[in-house]
């Protein structure tokens, strides 16, 4: 399988290119350049393990450049990290289904991909001599998937920068607490978004990201979004062994819409999805484009769901460029208009396609506590991002809706007490984090201070 660029200036790349890359030379994301038609085999799908239907599923993208019995071991190697054997398992309510995507290593659904990218990743560098080393900034969910995905990896080093004292306490543990010597956390005096532009600066100089090989794991990778492909599909056939002739829906908490652009992929590929519910926290900028048509950058609110605070929504440029006939020109001219002006704007007819595919809900802060105290009640604790998912749900015409279960509510106690006035009852991976022995680096918020450190700490890796 070749990948292709959205805004269609780039020569086509490898499955490896595409991973390793990250993002495409004229600036537009890596897509494959079709996508694969599961539909005639769905009924052998629905009876395989996770490991086996994940296997199924990235075979069309990957087979042309690793073996069966390769993919096999990656995605054995993966899974079998998950506490249950599931991998992801459904729970249903009377009301709504929850797909329960945090039984990995840091109990987020980044695990997901990212214990599958940090393999491969381990897996290209087998036949590349050269090294690895990954940057990255986070707000949390993402730094600790990273660090779980490839600590202890041969020939990866992994540097990543959080805002000092900004996250939640036990997100930074689940950094701080890997001892790995392949891990570097970095503490950046400053905000979420002046780590993020240092690792934007450190990545435009070029002539350093090749020298000290600078690699990223952030939401655009398409690795990434192909692991996530698995579980729309798994949780799709224990659905429809329930209720056989009810309509598949699915609930997906947003942010940088990777997850749910994998569910989009998911129905490309053959999946019978009647349609995505995409759920926005008070950080609406796709409830707005979705609804309105006008894709403007706001400023950033904070709220109990932090992992979906965001300006722009990366991922979303795959989506409009499949919908809009892949026109990379338009996608092109679209972005051009979003650095300039902080915005674009879609058509009528646009519109009207995005919203065949989409329905858009916003959920305040006030809503999302509430849904939390009411599934409490019923005896189910929910974590805030989920429950943004659930109260979009239930406040469309659908019923029975698939409702992505992306964090466990022991990671974000603060909203969980607030709704519940109990805290969640922590998992045996938090037991005791907050007093176990922790590493990690202090910085202002210089990105020359920043590459000193990655310099020095490849200097002594040499
Ligand atoms: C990252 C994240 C999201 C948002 O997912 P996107 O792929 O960025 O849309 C939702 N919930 C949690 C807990 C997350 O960590």
């Amino acid at each position: 399988m070749k990948y292709i660029s959205t805004r269609g200036q780039s020569e086509t790349r490898t499955f490896v290119q595409a991973v390793i890359e990250g993002l495409s030379r004229d600036g537009g994301l890596l897509i494959p350049e079709r996508i694969p038609d599961l539909s005639d085999q769905l009924t052998t799908l629905k009876n395989l393990s996770y490991p086996k239907l994940a296997l199924e599923i990235f075979k069309p993208y990957i087979e042309d450049e690793f073996s069966i019995e390769t993919i096999e071991r990656l995605v054995n190697q993966s899974y079998s990290v998950f506490t249950t054997p599931e991998v992801t398992p459904i729970r249903f309510t009377d009301s709504v289904a929850i797909l329960e995507l945090f039984h990995g290593p840091t109990l987020a659904f980044k695990d997901i991909a990212l214990q599958f990218l940090g393999n491969l990743f381990e897996e290209i560098l087998k036949k590349d001599k050269n090294p690895l080393n990954i940057l990255g900034a986070t707000s949390g969910d993402t730094g600790s998937a990273a660090i779980h995905g490839v600590r202890g990896k041969d020939g990866i080093t992994i540097f990543m920068l959080h805002p000092k004292g900004k996250i939640s306490p036990i997100q930074e543990k689940q950094m701080t607490t890997v001892l790995d010597d392949n891990v570097v956390n970095i503490a950046i005096e400053g905000t979420f978004d002046d780590a993020q532009r240092i690792v934007k600066d450190i990545f435009t100089d070029l002539d350093f990201k090749d020298q000290y090989h600078l690699g990223a794991v952030n939401s655009i990778n398409w690795a990434r979004v192909m692991a996530q492909i698995v579980y729309y599909f798994y949780a799709a056939f224990q659905f429809q062994k329930k209720y056989p002739n009810q309509p598949i829906v699915f609930s997906v908490p947003t942010g940088n819409f990777g997850d749910i652009y994998a569910g989009y992929l998911a129905k490309k590929m053959g999946l019978p999805i009647e349609k995505l519910i995409l759920a926005t926290n008070e950080n609406d900028i796709l409830f707005r484009v979705i609804n309105s048509g006008i894709y403007k950058i706001g400023n950033v609110a904070e709220t109990y769901s932090p992992s979906m605070d965001i300006q722009v929504s990366s991922n979303f440029e795959r989506f409009l460029f499949d919908t809009f006939g892949k026109d990379g020109d338009l996608i092109q001219e679209k972005m051009d208009s979003l650095s300039q002006t902080s915005e674009f704007q879609l058509s009528q007819e646009q519109v009207q396609s995005v919203q065949k595919e989409l329905l858009a809900v916003r959920i305040d802060n006030d809503q999302t506590l509430k849904t939390i105290k009411k599934y409490y009640d019923q005896g189910i604790l929910m974590d805030p991002h989920t429950a943004v998912g659930v109260a979009a749900a239930e406040s469309s015409s659908y019923k029975h809706v698939i409702c992505l279960s992306t964090a466990h509510p022991a990671k974000f106690s603060e909203a969980v007490i607030k709704a519940t006035g109990e805290d969640a009852e922590k998992p045996a991976s938090l037991e005791g984090i907050l007093e176990q022995e922790s590493r990690c680096l202090t910085c202002s918020q210089d990105k020359d201070a920043v590459k000193k450190i990655i310099i020095e700490k490849l200097k002594s890796i040499k």
